[in-house]
């Protein structure tokens, strides 16, 4: 079950939350919780049983935040959980159900009854009921039980959590309030987009395939995660879905120059968040989106003979690298019916590892990834300017918090509000100033 949009129009501020107060419970059962107190969460993660350097020191880059606001929290509550030493925030954690609606009971088309509940008694095995983390697989590392397919990183569990708060103070309704038709869908996308500069800033190939992961699932959330593709702009929602597409395989062709891409390499989630990934141009056929592209040179451009691509079609190159590098993709419940549906385009091709240099950017991500901030960066002007006072965006800036509304002044959020009161409080706005986070209650 998705986490669902608050049916309460007022947003309330949560108490301070805790990390990871996103452990895989919240994550496994994915209700909408109010983070009261903070969780015991260290006396209940196992300690792990990997260590990953510290990152090193970051570059200088462009706060992308209005401060206060709760996206500056939710993310300097993310780098704190990072580097606070506590737990490795890289170790991989199990959930003992997928992030998102994984049954043949959310397919429209129904099973016969029988095969269904076959399916389920093959799926569930001997693993205990989920019991929000007690002693059920929640709160297990990866190497308790190997077998199990539906493991994240502790960082892209706490990131995947995240998502759903940055949405819900990008939502006009949480504050009783109106702004324009599309602000909720426009501010999903800026989530979005503040992904895709997270993966650009991360350091590590930890940092970047936390985002993976955590990108990847959101994605296959039938409510946030493709809220953003119902912007009024039809071109520039398939761009931002392409451009994710071509950071995936960025990600991969990077795993594959550092020979991090095997099934026994220490990316112990590949089998499941590639078959995420190789789920999503077909979840997006049914919004519309993903459906062509014109055909790329893989590879350097010059290179003589170059084989070719279709970027809206990334699935056929995750499949592909599954099967040269022996990767069993799994954790998805239409996983045959899926491969079958790819097999029919037929398999994609993959760069020649000889050309698959850092510099050589197979898959053109770089090159792609400037053309959208030229092109999308600041949206449409409503996304860097509507009901703000003064456009607070550079040109060309993506993501970033102009759509949320904890970072609009008094005065703008009380022009837009229903009774033309400022819907956060002198509590709340203390609140925020002092890290909090809205809850999801
Ligand atoms: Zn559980």
């Amino acid at each position: 079950m998705p986490p669902k949009r608050k049916s309460t129009a007022k947003a309330a501020p949560a108490a301070k939350k805790s990390r990871p107060s996103t452990d895989a419970e919240s994550v496994a059962s994915a209700e909408p919780e109010t983070v009261e107190t903070p969780a015991p969460a260290a006396a209940q993660q196992p300690a792990a049983t990997t260590t990953t350097k510290a990152a090193p020191k970051k570059k200088a880059v462009p706060s992308r935040w209005t401060i206060p606001s709760c996206s500056a929290n939710i993310a300097a509550q993310y780098k704190a959980f990072l580097t606070d030493g506590k737990q490795d925030p890289f170790a991989f954690a199990l959930m003992c159900d997928a992030p998102f609606s994984n049954s043949d009971e959310d397919d429209e088309e129904d099973e016969d009854e029988e095969d269904t509940a076959i399916n389920k008694e093959k799926d569930d095995g001997d693993k205990p009921k989920c019991d929000g983390g007690k002693k059920c697989y929640c709160t297990q590392l990866y190497d308790d039980h190997p077998e199990h397919p539906y493991v994240m990183t502790r960082a892209a569990k706490s990131m995947f959590m995240d998502l759903f708060s940055h949405c819900e103070v990008r939502d006009p309704d949480n504050f009783s309030m109106y702004t324009f038709n599309d602000h909720s869908a426009y501010g999903a996308l800026e989530v979005l987009q503040n992904l895709i500069l997270d993966f650009e800033e991360a350091d590590t190939w930890q940092e970047k395939w936390a985002v993976c992961e955590a990108l990847g699932c959101f994605l296959k959330n039938d409510s946030y995660g493709t809220l953003a593709s119902r912007i009024d702009d039809g071109e520039g929602a398939d761009a931002t879905w392409q451009l994710m597409g071509r950071m995936f395989l960025s990600m991969l062709a990077q795993f594959e120059r550092d020979g991090l891409l095997a099934a026994d390499g220490p990316v112990k989630n590949l089998g499941f968040i590639m078959a995420v990934w190789m789920s999503i141009p077909s979840d997006m056929r049914g919004y519309g989106l993903l459906e062509e592209s014109k055909p790329e040179p893989l590879g350097p451009v010059k290179a003589k003979g170059a084989k070719k691509w279709w970027p809206h079609s990334f699935d056929r190159q995750i499949l592909a690298y599954a099967r040269k590098y022996d990767i069993a993709l799994k954790g998805l419940h239409n996983l045959d019916d899926l491969v079958q549906e790819i097999e029919a385009e037929g398999e994609g091709e993959l760069p020649d590892p000889a050309h698959n240099t850092a510099k050589s950017d197979v898959f053109h991500y770089q090159r792609e990834l400037t053309r959208y901030k030229q092109r999308y960066g600041s949206g449409p002007h409503f996304m860097s300017t509507y009901g703000r006072k003064k456009q607070t965006k550079p040109k060309s800036a993506m993501g970033g918090d102009n759509l949320d509304l904890t970072a609009w002044t008094p005065a703008e959020r009380k022009a837009a509000a229903y009774d033309k009161k400022d819907p956060l409080g002198k509590k709340e706005l203390d609140m925020i100033k002092q890290g909090a986070v809205m809850s999801r209650g």
